[in-house]
């Protein structure tokens, strides 16, 4: 250590003291919290896919003056602009005085969330009940999706060039799916009075319970085989104008129907599906819409493909990031400055990968290095590396940018929690989108909320967590020095 401290000055706080944000918080940032998590939960209710997500992103923020990029012939500082993805990302923007080659803040989440996505040849019928088959989506534990109300939520692309909508199951009269699952009964290994023994639930075992009624009898139909199947067919040909071939080019996913809704008596907590990550993409955008910086642009990603590893014309590997950097910069400038002033904008820029962690679970503790785990409640997440043995596939933010975060959090007193690795050394590890801006030289860390119960139908995240989020988000873009003006 070279700055070796040598004043005299009585030391404190030489220990961390970390309490949790309803300990830390007044009555009234408490009632914010509160009423913050109702905005959060009416979005969670209207969006399950990325799609979804989309649509809603662009309405919010059409409602606060942002223009489609696309359509803005020249962008000037203080505009608001969005720029859609194949509606399954957007990129919301507010532009600084400075150029944006000088660099930008990013916060950048990920829409999409674990679930069951129809196969292209769905339909089948065997002893008189019709199915749907799906292929799961992202890390599940397959066994938590039986027995669950599901909805089935997409689009159907018909030939002749009509989009079929669907979204069965959210409404309160409206029919759900199910998956089936074995009696405990029979499910014992060693026959009767053994011990339950749960089989594995596989992967072809996940198919949707569609329908049991058969078409009726006549002329025609006396022979027919499948007739669950051919009912099935020729209503949704009556209602949709969908035949069985159409199937095949179609988006179609089987999401949990149950809604966001308070858990805990005190309401403290929230149960819903795709906390993961709708919790970040949401609190950042509000942090982006409510943050007054007006030196350097500041960006708000929300991207899909995150739970099968940002693949894909629309995950975070994708180049439409650097299409739409050169597309704002070339309006922004007038004048075009080619992948040279892309890449200098990114190793300018500095990022928040914004996405969920593992919060400690009592229940299961033993995964956990304790004195490095985060902890629900306890306010925004920062995880310096995700990997876990040998720290291997991802990213790892440099301690000083962990300085200048710290600096930039205390300025505004947020309440936040410092960890690293998800999970104990050797034990798991998972990769966010990080990796995937680091790689381009975005300065970039890993920052959300923790949760329960990650990639089950229905996790669990503390409305504490989500305010001190967006409060993070808004200290980030309002504080924080991109890399060329540090
Ligand atoms: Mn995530
Ligand atoms: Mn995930």
């Amino acid at each position: 250590m070279v700055n070796k401290k040598t004043s005299k000055e009585k030391p404190k706080n030489l220990k961390i003291t970390k309490k949790p944000c309803f300990e830390t918080w007044n009555k009234t940032t408490i009632n914010k919290a509160f009423d913050f998590a109702e905005g959060y939960k009416d979005f969670l209710n209207k969006v399950k896919t990325e799609k979804e997500a989309v649509i809603e992103g662009e309405k919010m923020a059409k409602a606060k003056g942002f223009k489609d990029l696309r359509k803005a012939k020249s962008i000037k500082a203080g505009d608001k602009i969005y720029f859609i993805q194949r509606n399954k990302s957007i990129i919301f923007a507010k532009i600084g005085k400075k150029k944006i080659h000088e660099g930008f803040n990013l916060i950048m989440s990920h829409i999409d969330s674990p679930r069951l996505d129809l196969k292209v040849t769905p339909l089948y019928e065997e002893e008189n009940i019709a199915f749907l088959k799906t292929h799961y989506y992202g890390g599940i534990k397959k066994y938590q999706w039986p027995t669950v109300p599901l909805a089935l939520h997409g689009t159907i692309y018909l030939e002749n060039g009509n989009d079929v909508e669907v979204k069965i199951g959210e409404d309160e009269k409206d029919p759900v799916f199910m998956i089936t699952d074995l009696l405990p009964h029979l499910d014992r290994a060693g026959g009767p009075g053994t011990e339950i023994k749960p089989r594995e639930v596989q992967g072809e075992d996940l198919n949707l319970i569609f329908g049991s009624m058969p078409i009726e009898d006549d002329k025609n139909t006396k022979e027919a085989k499948e007739k669950v199947k051919e009912a099935i067919l020729s209503y949704m040909y009556e209602k949709y104008g969908v035949k069985e071939a159409d199937l095949s080019s179609a988006d179609l996913s089987a999401v949990p129907r149950e809604r966001a809704r308070d858990l805990g008596i005190d309401r403290s907590l929230i149960s819903a599906y795709g906390h993961d990550d709708k919790i970040c993409a949401h609190s950042s955008l509000e942090a982006l819409f409510n943050s007054n910086s007006l030196e350097k642009t500041q960006i708000c990603a929300w991207v899909d493909r995150e739970e099968i590893g940002s693949e894909g014309t629309t995950g975070a590997q994708s180049i439409f990031f650097e299409n739409f950097i050169s597309e704002l910069t070339e309006k922004n400038e007038g004048r075009t400055l080619g992948i040279g002033g892309v890449y200098k904008a990114f190793s300018r820029s500095r990022a928040l990968s914004a996405d969920v962690t593992a919060g400690l679970d009592p229940d299961y503790k033993d995964v956990h290095d304790p004195r490095n785990a985060h902890r629900l409640g306890y306010g925004l997440a920062f995880e310096k590396y995700t990997g876990s043995g040998g720290k291997t596939s991802s990213s790892e933010a440099s301690g000083e940018f962990l300085r200048d975060l710290r600096v930039a959090l205390n300025k505004d007193k947020v309440v936040y929690q410092m960890g690293a690795g998800l999970g104990k050394v050797d034990q798991g590890g998972g990769g966010t989108i990080a990796k995937f801006m680091a790689n381009r030289d975005i300065e970039i860390v890993d920052a959300g909320t923790p949760v329960f119960n990650m990639h089950a139908p229905l996790e669990i995240a503390s409305k504490a967590d989500l305010y001190s989020a967006y409060l993070g988000y808004k200290a980030f873009y309002t504080n924080i020095k991109n890399y060329s003006e540090r």
